[in-house]
């Protein structure tokens, strides 16, 4: 039978903290015709669509978004975690299960009107992509859509995202 993206897709059991089930993609990345698959899968919803750039989510983000951009023949941007880009940034907080996180985008990287692609591997609860979604607004430019590998239904990131009037494409779930 033919594999499907999910199938390169492994579960980790107590990772990163007990009774977490991860969702590894590092087994899908890393087989050839697996990430070319997930790449096309990404990338098919939007062709014939204007897209200006691609940001991807740290750190799994730069490895789908960078493919992505480049299949795309568009810019990529990284959103990164606090501290880690050079030049001067835009923070967005967001809260996590315990505590809060932050993430930055550089201040220049995208331009007002430019149609923008949000790449990530997974959407859990989606705060980690709505706080992307907020920097790129807050630039000026325009999110056109959210690709992940993976959707957590459950997690409710996807009916959080669609409520702020984003369109989410997910491989699976
Ligand atoms: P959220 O902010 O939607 O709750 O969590 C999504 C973020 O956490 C993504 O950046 C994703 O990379 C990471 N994440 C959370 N759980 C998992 C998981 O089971 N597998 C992977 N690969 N990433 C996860």
């Amino acid at each position: 039978m033919t594999k499907t993206v999910k199938d390169y897709i492994r579960t980790i059991v107590d990772f990163p903290h007990e009774g977490i089930l991860f969702r590894d993609v590092t087994t899908l990345f890393a087989d050839a015709r697996g990430f070319r698959m997930a790449i096309d899968q990404l990338l098919h919803p939007y062709a014939g669509q204007r897209i200006d750039k691609v940001a991807g989510l740290e750190a799994r983000g730069f490895i789908l978004g960078g493919a992505v951009a480049h299949q795309m023949t568009t810019g990529f941007v990284p959103i990164r975690k606090k501290g880690k880009l050079p030049g001067a940034t835009i923070s967005q907080s967001y809260t996590l299960e315990y505590g809060e996180a932050v993430v930055e985008i550089h201040d220049d990287a995208l331009q007002p009107g430019e149609k923008v692609l949000l790449v990530d591997d997974l959407l859990a609860t989606g705060g980690t992509a709505e706080a992307g979604i907020r920097l790129i607004e807050r630039l000026g430019a325009q999110v056109i859509g959210c690709a992940f590998v993976v959707d957590l239904p459950d997690l409710g990131g996807r009916k959080k995202l669609e409520a702020m009037g984003m369109e989410v494409h997910a491989l699976c779930s």
